[in-house]
């Protein structure tokens, strides 16, 4: 176990100013508080504190973190209390213990499924300080190289913890060096197998290179010297679980690894980096595609570095990595490398200078937290730049739902179910109502409502973003339109079976389906309810032998006047008392024309206050006042001079009528026309003309022209036609 003037030492080397009298009092005080515990494996549990500090002491971190470390376990595992790590270290210090105590809390939290919930408060700690998280990878760190000790089960839960949540943190804050040594570890524990295979290879591999090895480094030396640059070349190897991790990616054999090794050259300026590697490639070919310059353009975590490969002394291709100790530092270290917290270099302005895009990441996740005071804006942020694409959602009882940005809560319902979405009725997120459509937030709780038997709007299909929940949507809207239009089929067949004075039943449906063609009788009758198929034929399959429906131009003549029972359809116009229809010899209300000229509605459908409309100018004649919508517009497509800018301009104390022109689809059946009526009477509108257009004896069209107040009283007769069983489709014609 490490001695108190050890730790001491260890820390002086690197910062001559550190604390010596804070150092020893934390020894103290921490190895007095664990007093006889032990560890797993049977060391004073003391002594794994006190290997959290020296880790870090490797790291040259600050004086704070280093007693922190010390002090990591002490609140959680012994009689410890914050307020009095406060009074005798420091609010600084008690801040950083509180930190690392929650998060030692979260290991307690032992199922797989919870790993995310736990990353999600690791995170939220890191508010807090980011060397909560620098002393927590090293406590992670300490625990994995120790990890024999522990039972089975519980080793393999920690090495997938650790691979999955740890080992990514630390490299996404640039420790390189932390997350190849806790991905080894893990690797180890979890593939033991395949990581003995992958070292004992490397092994045969670095014995059999030895000398050309050595005779690499010796020949870049002396190529460099020459020039005068003093270089500090080591060959590099690659970590058994990356090489495992290329292996699987690419799924290849080890033998077809062609950067096993490679060399790192260090050198002392920025200069010397391009210099270096232009007397390399002046030296030696180099393999075209292969340079990379991140010291111009750094990665993502502040890495910096020039790369090249070239074919070498032997013909050997050999991989180079050229950097300043600086950013090797940066490279191995990350974070942990900057000076900020590190009170030795705290004054040295060119360590400042250099703040990195890793620190300033973590730094800028922690101050929104300060100024937002909400972890959900933290989240939103922190885990944005973690998974820029993906947004981390819970369901009531913990389970981590993944989806993509923009998701809303119908993709978190089929992310949980296709059941789940397919009867959403509604959504709670973080416990308050929320619209289905909101747009999810990392970290949010989501709660789904649902009632059974529900048919997911269509609309739902082009708002959704995950493709399971698409495709869900369309399969549940396409089975419900086919139902309904079986529906329909099943009242056309029905009644063609007692005008034919048949008996009817699914059996003998079911006997006629070869010869219709058909798989099964709900196909067949959504056939005819679409109007695909007649249901004389239908009839005609069940009972081949009846022949009564063969006279079909009589038949079709014959049921059309039976059908409304009337001779002329023009007999039908009515008119709703006192309501004046709008015609050329009367003002229409629009703004923006200008004199005299004549002005009309579009001949075919018109258009009513609500929509939007546009004049077009016909020189001779007037303007003529189209929806937006009409197709007939296209034909002035490349007459832009003729468009005219318009609007409406309704007097509110009138009650004009504008001409609107619908298509209503309905089966044939005596009382279709009288229902029609019935529902424009009812909703005050005028039935100016109708007519009809026979393409099927089980359907007809009725072109209707009406006059209707507005847009909205126009839907409202849509919605209530819409409504009844015998009308299969209304559709509104536009200009
Ligand atoms: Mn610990």
């Amino acid at each position: 176990m490490m001695r108190q003037y050890e730790l001491v030492d260890r820390v002086r080397k690197y910062n001559p100013h550190a604390d010596e009298e804070l150092l020893n009092r934390a020894y103290v005080y921490a190895m007095k508080a664990h007093g006889a515990q032990k560890r797993a494996s049977g060391d004073p549990y003391f002594s794994h504190p006190l290997e959290v500090a020296a880790i870090l002491t490797d790291l040259k971190l600050d004086d704070a973190t280093i007693v922190a470390a010390v002090l990591h376990d002490t609140i959680e595992d012994t009689s410890s209390t914050r307020e009095e790590i406060d009074q005798i270290f420091g609010r600084e210090i008690g801040a950083l213990v509180d930190g690392l105590t929650k998060l030692k809390k979260l290991d307690l939290v032992s199922k797989r499924a919870e790993q995310a919930e736990n990353f999600r408060k690791l995170l939220l700690a890191i508010a807090d300080d980011v060397r909560v998280l620098v002393v927590k990878l090293a406590d992670r760190l300490h625990n994995m190289r120790t990890l024999h000790f522990v039972p089975p089960d519980k080793r393999k839960r920690i090495a997938e913890e650790t691979l999955d949540i740890y080992a990514p943190l630390a490299g996404r804050m640039g420790m390189q060096h932390m997350r190849d040594e806790l991905e080894n570890l893990s690797f180890k524990t979890l593939m033991p197998e395949a990581c003995a295979m992958i070292e004992a290879r490397l092994a045969d591999l670095r014995m059999k290179n030895v000398a050309l090895i050595s005779k690499i480094e010796d020949e870049l030396r002396e190529a460099l010297s020459a020039r005068g640059i003093v270089a500090d070349v080591k060959g590099r190897e690659k970590a058994p679980y990356s090489v495992w991790k290329k292996m699987e990616r690419k799924s290849i054999a080890f033998e077809q690894l062609s950067d096993i090794f490679g060399f790192r050259l260090l050198v002392g300026s920025v200069e010397d980096c391009y210099r270096v590697v232009g007397i390399i490639h002046t030296k030696w070919p180099f393999v075209p595609g292969r340079f990379k310059d991140y010291i111009s353009t750094p990665k993502q975590n502040d890495y910096r570095s020039l790369h090249t490969t070239v074919v070498g002394p032997g013909r050997q291709r050999v991989e180079l990595q050229v950097r300043t100790e600086d950013m090797h530092d940066i490279a191995e270290n990350g974070i942990a490398a900057h000076a900020l917290y590190k009170d030795g270099r705290a004054n040295d302005s060119d360590a400042l200078s250099r703040e990195s895009r890793a620190y300033r990441w973590l730094r800028r996740t922690i101050e929104l937290l300060a100024e937002g005071d909400s972890p959900e804006e933290f989240l939103e942020h922190t885990k944005l730049e973690l998974f820029h694409d993906q947004v981390f959602c819970f369901t009531p009882k913990g389970r981590l739902i993944a989806l993509p940005r923009g998701a809303t809560p119908i993709d978190f319902a089929y992310a949980v179910h296709t059941d789940v979405g397919n009867n959403a009725v509604g959504a709670k997120i973080n416990g308050r109502i929320a619209p289905l459509l909101s747009e999810l937030a990392n970290g949010d709780e989501v709660e789904v409502a649902v009632a059974v038997g529900q048919v997911p709007p269509a609309a739902w299909e082009s708002l959704v973003v995950t493709g399971k929940a698409r495709s869900a949507i369309r399969r549940a809207t396409r089975d419900a339109v086919r139902e309904q239009y079986a529906g329909l089929g099943r009242q056309i067949v029905t009644r063609a079976f007692e005008r034919a004075g048949k008996a009817f039943s699914d059996d003998k449906l079911k006997g006629a389906l070869p010869r219709l063609a058909r798989q099964n009788v709900e196909d067949m009758l959504a056939a005819v309810g679409r109007g695909e198929m007649f249901s004389g034929d239908v009839v005609k399959a069940v009972y081949p032998d009846f022949k009564e429906e063969r006279k079909a131009g009589v038949a079709a003549q014959k049921s059309e006047a039976g059908w409304f029972g009337l001779k002329k359809a023009a007999s039908l116009v009515f008119k709703v008392p006192g309501a004046e229809v709008l015609d050329d010899s009367q003002a229409i209300p629009i703004r923006g024309l200008g004199g005299d000229l004549p002005v009309r509605f579009a001949p075919n459908g018109g258009a009513v206050p609500g929509d939007r409309i546009v004049g077009i100018l016909t020189p001779g004649e007037g303007i003529t006042i189209y929806p937006i919508q009409s197709p007939a517009l296209m034909d002035f497509d490349d007459q832009p001079e003729r468009w005219l800018d318009v609007r409406w301009d309704i007097d509110e104390d009138r009650r004009d009528y504008f001409p609107a022109r619908l298509i209503v689809t309905a089966i044939n059946e005596p009382g279709t026309l009288g229902m029609i009526a019935t529902v424009l009477g009812d909703a005050s509108a005028n039935i100016d003309h109708v007519e009809f257009i026979s393409h099927s004896p089980d359907f007809r069209d009725i072109v209707l022209d009406i006059a209707v107040l507005d847009l909205a009283h126009l839907n409202g007769i849509i919605a209530q036609l819409k409504a009844k069983p015998v009308v299969s489709k209304v559709e509104r014609v536009n200009g």
